[in-house]
């Protein structure tokens, strides 16, 4: 469904990024990695599916970084097609206790990453007039919870801008639509659970269970697997005119 076109996934060397990249590429596209630790693995595992693969290590949290990794993938790619705003980190803190460093880095990678790629990926999308722009937003993005006042704050704003994008090109193929996770089992959750347990004195399957319980009443994690189906789906024609919505797949989490 998607050969020909090039998907760029931020933050895709773990996670979620990684579950939508294979997810895009066993469609068929050409996929660029990025995002820090070990690229090989998963640039590997993107290749067995028989597609393109690239990868740019540019840091979220540089716009810099970020023009040289868009320049990367016009030259190399013949530019972005599908564009996947993924990258993404947390900290959990009081407000009055939140590190002002860790508030600018949640800022600038889960939010104002996703201004930077944007606006430099739609005038190749909009001269094809075709193009797909996902966020990774969370239901943090639609609702709050303590001690997470900088990831609360990028992923509304997250939303914000789709709905933003969505409208000033409603009139053309390019589409921008958020996706809203609840919990997923990465490495950025799985440091809340190990902080949980040693906070509660309870082990980690303790922990987990306390975790899903208070918030998911599904009581199952979202799978980067699932999360990537629905990235295809938004990509498809039957979503041509799906525009600006923040779409939960949260186990219920937002409907209580
Ligand atoms: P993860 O920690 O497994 O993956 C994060 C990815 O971002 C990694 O590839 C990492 O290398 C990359 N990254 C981090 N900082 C970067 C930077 N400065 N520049 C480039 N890449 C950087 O986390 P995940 O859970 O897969 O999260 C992916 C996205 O999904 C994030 O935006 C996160 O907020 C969102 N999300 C996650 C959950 C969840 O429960 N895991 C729920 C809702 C939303």
């Amino acid at each position: 469904m998607l050969k020909g076109k090039t998907a760029l996934v931020t933050g895709s060397t773990s996670g979620i990024g990684l579950g939508i990249a294979l997810a895009l590429a066993r469609q068929g596209a050409d996929v660029i990695l990025n995002g820090f630790g070990d690229a090989e693995g998963p640039k590997a595992e993107v290749a067995a599916l028989g597609v393109r693969v690239g990868y740019h290590g540019a840091d979220m949290s540089r716009a810099a970084e970020i023009e040289a990794m868009m320049a990367y993938a016009q030259t190399e790619f013949g530019g972005v097609d599908i564009l996947v705003n993924n990258a993404g980190i947390q900290h959990v803190s009081a407000v009055e206790d939140f590190p002002v460093d860790r508030w600018d880095a949640i800022i600038a990678i889960n939010l104002s990453s996703a201004f930077h790629t944007t606006r430099l990926a739609l005038p190749g999308m909009k001269a094809k007039n075709w193009g797909r722009v996902l966020n990774v937003a969370s239901v943090h993005g639609l609702v709050a919870s303590t001690q997470k006042a900088a990831y609360v704050a990028a992923k509304h704003g997250v939303i914000g801008l789709t709905k933003v994008v969505a409208l000033e090109n409603a009139t053309t193929g390019v589409t921008c639509n958020a996706i809203c996770p609840g919990w997923v089992l990465t490495p950025l959750v799985q440091k809340q659970v190990e902080m949980r347990a040693a906070k509660e004195g309870v082990d980690i399957q303790e922990a987990t269970r306390r975790l899903l319980g208070e918030k998911q009443p599904s009581l199952q994690f979202t799978t980067p697997e699932q999360l990537g189906d629905l990235a295809v789906f938004l990509c498809s024609a039957a979503a041509d005119n799906v525009r600006g919505v923040a779409w939960n797949m949260d186990g219920g989490w937002t409907a209580q």
